[in-house]
């Protein structure tokens, strides 16, 4: 397994302490990963902002071909990375395959994008002519859930843009990303994109670096909240897309049959570890009963196990930490009267396995509503009356996503006017476009990314006046 940092292009060994990557499905190291010291991540910045002097001049169809190149080397070696997928992260070989392919189709979508230049008239006659011009530097900083996908999604907009990319993987899931950063430079020159490995301190050294003019991060809502503190001094651009707990509320005409395979394919995505995953259900009390056992059915009839075996359709918890915490907001929602409808089931013995869990009985106040669990157990409360779900759900700290579920579109997207989420779904949930803006409002992250405004977040606004 490759563990090696690649700088201006070149491979090398980390020098400082060492982490470990344990493989979530039995617990084995998988592999000791070699971190950059303080000198390395410096010499990435460095190498990327010489880079940047000629990256930034190339012109939009050379690097559109050679997106279009570095997504056909993904496709060629989706099983190795689908793998490499799997083992670090833990989901299925299926889903891990989805992540690689979607990867690719991203990265072409991006080629269909053109920068604008906007020409202004003004008043007095003269022109303006507005050009958006890349920033420099961008540090990447990236989660263990969707690593491969989520890279992506912080490397190609920066390039596309102009802009050089040192990206730090999460610790948990660094090996794809080594994987795809080794195939991005097999088409850019030195120095235009590097990864450097560690924990959060590299995170750190390197999101606080004075000549990073931008940091895009992906995480939870405490490391934003840090590396927002650490920009002020250099005054860095930065995109935070944060934690979430995503309200689904279900009305009383909904298709509860299509509704119930939604609502599961969307919470229990990734072992419901993905930020806009649905995080808490309300559910009219007309159809509560029959909605509820749909779901259980759903969840009851999943086959937990490793990833690798094509019998599986649901994986593990990616690490340790993470599945205490989910076990913990079980045992807490139980003890304030919660109640598990799902069927017990044996989990392997060994990995960070926890069965689909659906819990009723609890209401606001309790953890497993007001947190993001981030893992595979769903809270679902009972309502009366849509108007106070609504305002009760709105008083969440977090606003990343939402959804309704209705026949009645009209009445889903009034409803979905007074969400207070940076994206609601009717009738679906959680299935992104590379089209559409995508960010949380609250503290579910500042900026937003996709589509065109989200790449031209990436960019800073230049006027020119021209005057006769
Ligand atoms: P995390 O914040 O613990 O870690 C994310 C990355 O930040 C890792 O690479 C880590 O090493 C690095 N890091 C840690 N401390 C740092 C510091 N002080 N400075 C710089 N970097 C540092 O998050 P996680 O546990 O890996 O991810 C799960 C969280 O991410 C969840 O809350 C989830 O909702 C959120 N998430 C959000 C989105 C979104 O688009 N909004 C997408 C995926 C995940």
């Amino acid at each position: 397994m490759n563990t090696n940092l690649i700088i201006n292009g070149e491979q090398i060994q980390g020098v400082a302490a060492t982490f470990a990557v344990i493989n979530p499905a039995d617990e084995s190291v998988l592999v000791e990963v070699p971190s950059a010291s303080v000198e390395q991540v410096n010499q990435a910045i460095e190498t990327a902002t010489v880079a940047f002097k000629t990256w930034k001049n190339t012109e939009d169809s050379e690097i559109n071909s050679t997106f279009l190149k570095i997504a056909a080397d993904i496709r060629a070696a989706k099983d190795e990375i689908a793998e490499l997928i799997t083992l670090e992260q833990g989901k299925t070989l299926a889903m891990a395959q989805f992540e690689v392919e979607a990867g690719a189709s991203w990265i072409e979508y991006l080629t269909s994008l053109e920068i604008p230049v906007d020409t202004i008239a003004d008043p007095s006659g003269k022109t303006i002519k507005v050009y958006n011009r890349p920033l420099g530097v961008v540090a990447s900083i990236t989660p263990w859930n969707w690593p491969f996908m989520i890279a992506i999604w912080h490397i190609f907009p920066a390039l596309k843009t102009k802009n050089c990319v040192v990206n730090k993987p999460s610790e948990f899931t660094p090996l794809s990303t080594i994987k795809l950063v080794e195939i991005i430079n097999r088409h850019v020159a030195q120095g235009v994109c590097s990864v450097v490995l560690g924990t959060g301190e590299v995170g750190a050294t390197l999101s606080g670096h004075p000549d990073v003019a931008k940091v895009t991060f992906t995480g939870s809502t405490r490391t934003g909240q840090r590396i927002l503190s650490s920009s002020v001094d250099s005054l860095k651009s930065v995109v935070l897309e944060l934690g979430g707990n995503d309200v689904g509320i279900v009305l009383e005409d909904a298709d509860l049959d299509r509704t119930a395979q939604g609502i599961f394919g969307s919470a229990f995505l990734n072992v419901g570890q993905t930020c806009a995953a649905l995080k808490r259900l309300y559910v009219h009390e007309s159809i509560y009963d029959e909605l509820t056992e749909k779901l259980a059915n759903i969840a009851n009839s999943q086959v937990l196990g490793s990833g690798l075996d094509p019998e599986v359709t649901f994986g593990p918890i990616q690490n340790k930490i993470q599945y205490n915490k989910v076990k913990g907001l079980i045992a807490d929602a139980v003890a304030q009267g919660g109640k598990i409808i799902t069927a017990e089931k044996n989990v392997p013995e060994k990995g960070y396995f926890v069965a689909p869990t659906l819990i009723t009985n609890v209401e606001q106040g309790v953890a497993l509503v007001d947190e993001e669990q981030f893992g595979p157990v769903l809270p679902i409360v009972k309502y009366s009356d849509v108007a106070q779900v609504i305002e009760q759900t709105n008083q969440s700290e977090f606003g990343l996503g939402g959804s309704v579920w209705t026949t009645d579109i009209a009445r889903g997207e009034k409803i979905a006017s007074q969400m207070e989420t940076g994206t609601v779904w009717i009738n679906s949930h959680s299935d992104l476009s590379p089209a559409a803006p995508f960010g949380g409002w609250k503290s579910s992250g500042l900026g937003f990314s996709f589509g065109l405004d989200g790449l031209l977040l990436f960019t800073h606004k230049q006027a020119i006046h021209i005057s006769q």
